[in-house]
């Protein structure tokens, strides 16, 4: 089994930011036949263990397809987390990255959660500690504590509201308005966009997507004037310079939404290149373009797709059910201090179903002429 190391950034106590070496497995590549054989045996498995598969739009291609076909759901954090509370299947098999397993288990704890590898994690979960981002909000006791679906279940215990992409900007608004000062964690992109969109007083942690700030904002001034139709789609995870040049910037669901019902012919996208998938099914026909991620001849490219969603395979769907491995389980009392936050969100995209239409639309500047 091949492992690659990953760059984690995470915030020193002199106040700059030092890099944590985290590692992600390499799947194997199976050939077309022996993904056939395994998609058929894990949707058997699926059936006789009462289970359903709740996959993210930036897994494998063939575990979104094995959702999908075995009554699944493909979808982002926040609709992953609904779907598997209200579904009724005893099992849930979560195709993603570890927090996302431990909120099925935080807003389910009667039912069983599994993951295919519960190695996937995510730079935002391991750049954000329990105990130094305690510390953080323990110096900051007059501000109210909003995090980000993307942190681990101790963090989302010690936090206020939990947010999601889709909501984030709708729920920090509302807090705002009412007169809130903040804590932000971990995404520092995500946090200066929404502070940016918003005005509200946000004290930020200087976390980081390993994939979203890859995305360079000269590279992509040149791809727009190759591309002068095409619109631009950004997640808000991206460096300021990338957001600055989007015609939307949103949610994974957003910018899915945007291809689907968008009139225009060109897209070029900021976001994991998982989403492609769902993209082109959805939206046949539309031109969907990787924004870049390094200048034309770097030695090395990043290949916009997350080591750790990378991780997730349909085999792991095979060996978590036929073995009953890779329980996620969450200690009380951190889960029920964790529900506290996410239930607080679910409730506000109850009774303000407009906040998951709150992405951001603007005519950005033209690309500056050579
Ligand atoms: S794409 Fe970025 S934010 Fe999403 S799981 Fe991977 S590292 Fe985390």
């Amino acid at each position: 089994m091949t492992t690659i190391s990953v760059p984690v950034t995470r915030p020193a106590t002199d106040g700059g930011l030092r890099v944590l070496d985290a590692w992600a497995r390499v799947p194997d590549r199976p050939t077309p036949e022996e993904r056939a054989r395994r998609k058929a045996r894990a949707a058997e498995l699926l059936r006789a263990h009462d289970a359903v598969l709740v996959a993210h739009f930036y897994v494998d291609p063939d575990l979104q397809d094995l959702a999908l076909e075995t009554g699944g759901c493909v979808a982002d954090s926040l609709e992953m987390a609904r779907f598997g509370r209200e579904h009724p299947a005893r099992t849930l098999v979560v195709a993603g990255v570890r927090f996302m397993g431990e909120t099925a288990k935080i807003l389910s704890p009667e039912k069983r959660v599994l993951m295919p590898d519960l190695d996937a994690t995510c730079s935002l979960d391991l750049g954000c500690p329990p105990d130094e981002f305690a510390a953080f909000c323990d110096a900051h006791p007059d501000r109210t504590v909003v995090v980000y679906a993307n942190t681990s279940a101790a963090v989302k215990a010690r936090a206020d509201w939990m947010v999601t992409s889709s909501c984030a900007l709708a729920i920090v608004e509302h807090l705002a308005a009412r007169g809130e000062k903040l804590i932000w964690a971990p995404d520092r992109h995500l946090g200066a966009w929404i502070a940016r969109e918003t005005g509200a007083d946000l004290l930020p942690w200087q976390g980081a997507c390993v994939v979203h700030e890859e995305f360079r904002s000269a590279e992509l001034e040149d791809l727009r004037r190759a591309h002068p139709d095409a619109r631009v789609l950004v997640h808000p995870e991206s460096p300021a310079g990338v957001v600055a040049q989007a015609h939307l910037v949103g949610s994974t669901s957003q910018l899915l939404r945007e291809v689907v019902e968008g009139d225009a012919e060109t897209y070029i996208v900021a976001t994991d290149a998982g989403i492609f998938h769902r993209m082109e099914q959805l939206a046949p026909g539309k031109r969907l373009i990787a924004a870049p991620t390094s200048a034309p001849g770097a030695g090395c490219r990043s290949c916009t797709h997350c080591p750790w969603m990378a991780m997730n395979a349909t085999q792991g769907v095979i060996d978590c059910l036929e073995r009953g491995v890779n329980e996620i389980h969450v200690p009380e009392p951190v889960r029920s201090r964790a529900l506290g936050c996410i239930d607080r969100m679910l409730d506000f995209v109850r009774e303000h179903p407009e906040a998951l239409l709150a992405s951001r639309r603007a005519a950005p500047p033209a690309p500056d002429p050579y």
